[in-house]
């Protein structure tokens, strides 16, 4: 399966692979704000799917990039929680960590909101990140890292 958006227009959504660990697993990156898309709806989550899909042969671990995040580019609640119950149930065992980086106060009221839709395995799962020093304690490379901005 492949995006229905990105199959006609290729920057319509940002999923880039970035590299790989050491034993393998895909760093997966996306900065939604890069998109065209500016709402992510209830249609829009079998597309981001079908992104992930890509990822999640194996391990993966996963980048959001909150660069440039605005209100506008919020799901409602019941997208949110929609596409969250997906995630965990489909990535349960491949999905090894979700950073976050660049977050700001819209996308922190975000992640609040999210929290009560989230099992205690994904809670751990997830970290936001303050400073690069946290790539480097999951195993990323230097060269991996200095493709992140922040
Ligand atoms: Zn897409």
């Amino acid at each position: 399966m492949e995006c229905s958006r990105c199959k006609h227009d290729a920057t319509f959504h940002n999923f880039e692979f970035l590299s790989r660990t050491p034993s393998g697993e895909t760093i997966f990156y996306t900065c939604p704000a890069k998109g065209k898309q500016r709402e992510m709806t209830e249609d829009s989550i079998l597309d981001y799917i079908a992104h992930m899909d890509e990822a999640s042969s194996g391990g993966w671990y996963w980048i959001i990039d909150c660069n440039g995040l605005e209100s506008f580019h919020m799901p409602s609640i019941a997208v949110l929680q929609k596409f969250l119950t997906l995630i965990q149930e489909r990535y349960r065992f491949v999905l090894k960590h979700v950073f976050i980086m660049n977050i700001n106060w819209k996308m922190n009221i975000l992640l609040q909101m999210a929290k009560p839709f989230m099992k205690d395995q994904a809670k751990e799962r997830l970290t936001v990140v303050k400073s690069k020093l946290q790539f480097f304690a999951n195993g990323f490379d230097s060269h991996t890292i200095s493709k992140l901005n922040m």
